[in-house]
């Protein structure tokens, strides 16, 4: 019966409303809220449907500048990083230096400069630039094969936060980065200038309560905002649509156990709508048993991964369960980079089912890759693993998570301020 029920045609359905831009915040992501809420709505099911507004801070960027001042002088494209610190209106001038992977012996050198580094700037890096004594830090994007508005710097940001870090951050291209170390840059001056701003965002929430184990619960998550690149079919409308065929299949076939299904916002500025989510949810979290997320899906030409934060029996039941179903996948017990990860972090075993795709935060990211047949494939993979976990007589899973794991989110999740 699931087989006959499960429609790819109407997941692309769902998918080709949202062909634009939902980043979070803007009136794009408040627009496909509302779209959301609407699909939930028409079903006319007994599920209680809801919205969970939160807010967070965005970086307002106001001036960026970038000039190496000696042994010549050249103006570069840069763009400030967001939430990091401002420069006074004349710019911050200082030696300049390369450090590479920031390495231990390079991180030597660092004291009083402005300092560039191949590194993905993450507050632990910033920490230790501090600590190094930097003032200051020049980050690069993009390719040596860049052309036409893709050889400008993209727009970069540290973690969520409510005020600015201790020291100005900023952006340029990659073919800039690699000219400066070339002609031997000594002396660098950057202008830093932004503000934050609050801004809002909400999770889109319907709940099917269990018919006889309603105390159990379970999620089934994705995000819906995106990039500001590109419409985000791929990453991750897609995997709403699963998210949306599972809740009318359960509308349905009422589960012994209650499923919140969940849209989450903000997932791209640091998976704000998770953490959001598991805030107001604190008292009754102990209740909740496995969170069952999408991110990435819908693809035709790729390989399904689930990733599974939490004991690695787990992997073994659902690879169990995917060859009962003929639905070929591999499983990871890893730490996922996924809202999922929210839920482990606060003790609730998850997964993300990610399927492989070409274009992630990219203009390339539309419909046009969409396929309903992938479609179809992913929600039959993923509704059987949550039938099974609604349904079993005795809640099917281990419920500990690898304490490994444990320390690695409890360590991620720390840097926020
Ligand atoms: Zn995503």
């Amino acid at each position: 019966m699931m087989n006959t029920f499960i429609s790819g045609e109407r997941q692309y359905g769902f998918v080709s409303k949202f062909n634009y831009v939902r980043e979070a915040g803007t009136s794009g992501e408040q627009r496909a809220a509302e779209t959301i809420l609407q699909e939930l709505k028409k079903e006319n099911s007994d599920a209680q449907i809801r919205t969970e507004e939160f807010s967070f801070f965005a970086p307002q960027i106001k001036r960026s500048f970038f000039e190496v001042t000696a042994p010549y002088h050249k103006v570069y494209e840069a763009c400030t990083f967001g939430f990091c610190a401002n420069t006074d209106e004349n710019g911050l001038e200082a030696d300049f230096v390369y450090l590479e992977n920031a390495d231990d012996i390079n991180m030597k050198q660092a004291n009083g400069k402005i300092v560039m580094l191949n590194n993905y700037m993450s507050r632990t890096m910033l920490e230790k630039l501090v600590k190094a004594g930097a003032l200051g830090f020049v980050s690069f994007s993009g390719t040596p094969i860049d052309t036409g508005k893709k050889r400008l710097p993209t727009s970069k940001n540290l973690g969520q936060s409510k005020t600015l870090a201790e020291i100005p951050g900023t952006c340029i291209h990659f073919v800039d980065a690699a000219e400066i170390v070339e002609k031997g840059a000594l002396r660098v001056r950057m202008i830093c200038e932004q503000t934050l701003v609050e801004k809002t965002s909400q999770n889109i929430c319907a709940r099917i309560e269990g018919s006889d184990k309603s105390d159990d619960i379970l999620t089934v998550t994705a995000h819906y905002d995106s990039v500001p690149q590109g419409p985000g079919a791929y990453d991750n409308m897609a995997g709403c649509a699963i998210v949306m065929e599972l809740f009318l299949y359960f509308c349905e076939h009422k589960p012994r156990r209650t499923i919140d299904f969940v849209f989450f916002g903000a997932e791209e500025k640091g998976l704000l709508g998770s953490r959001a989510y598991v805030k107001a949810h604190d008292s009754e979290l102990s209740h909740h048993l496995f969170n069952m997320n999408i991110d990435l899906a819908g693809q035709s030409l790729g390989g399904t991964v689930i990733g599974v934060t939490g004991d690695s029996s787990i992997c073994r039941q659902f690879e169990a369960l995917a060859e009962k179903c003929g639905i070929g996948m591999t499983t990871r017990s890893s730490v996922w980079s996924s809202d999922s990860n929210t839920f482990a972090w606060k003790r609730v075993p998850s997964m993300t089912l990610n399927r492989d795709g070409y274009g992630m935060h990219t203009e390339y990211d539309t419909i046009d890759l969409i396929s309903a047949w992938s479609l179809r494939r992913s929600a039959l993979l993923l509704c059987t693993i949550a039938n099974y976990l609604a349904n079993e007589e005795v809640f099917p899973l281990c419920r500990q998570i690898p304490q490994e794991f444990l320390a690695q989110l409890d360590a991620s999740f720390s840097t926020e301020k």
